[in-house]
């Protein structure tokens, strides 16, 4: 299978979002983080965002709140192209009303091979990464193959 690479530049755009439970660890890591963040774009979910942006002083792209379609407009840029590297601080143990969009973000993470952080300890190993300030050659899967699946179909049929 052919592979195409693309160019993340050292100025990455990162997204950012935290369950209700899990907004106070991301607010220590983002704060502890500051200097390296600050070299970067910020982009995330609703709540999350006004919280990163009054701890940081810096300034960070809000979508809507993650129940009300802030993880999908975060996936929606990932198919895009748009986003980079996401740290997601999903909440393991409280049930949540947008279950299903926090499954379609980190299942379309992996389909654009966007790199995910979904606890501190990935987030750490990432953010301190010399990939983190370098350009870097992400590899995106070949998706050819399945979008001429159909085309493919009838070709059989026809045989
Ligand atoms: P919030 O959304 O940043 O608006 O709280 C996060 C989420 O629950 O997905």
């Amino acid at each position: 299978m052919i592979h195409e690479a693309l160019a993340v530049p050292p100025r990455k755009r990162i997204a950012l979002v935290a369950h209700d439970h899990k907004k106070k660890d991301l607010l220590e890591w983002a704060t502890y983080n500051r200097d390296l963040l600050a070299q970067h774009e910020l982009i995330a979910t609703g709540t999350t965002g006004i919280m990163l942006e009054k701890a940081l002083g810096k300034e960070v792209l809000k979508l809507q709140s993650g129940p009300l379609g802030g993880d999908q407009q975060i996936g929606a840029k990932i198919a895009e192209g748009l986003i980079d590297f996401i740290i997601f601080f999903w909440d393991p143990l409280e049930p949540q009303p947008h279950d299903p969009d926090v499954k379609a973000l980190l299942r379309i993470a992996v389909v654009w091979n966007v790199p995910v952080a979904c606890n501190r300890a990935t987030a750490d190993f990432m953010i301190s990464s010399p990939l983190m300030s370098s350009t870097y050659e992400r590899i995106l899967p070949d998706f050819e193959f399945y979008r001429n699946r159909l085309e493919l179909r009838s070709d059989e049929s026809e045989a």
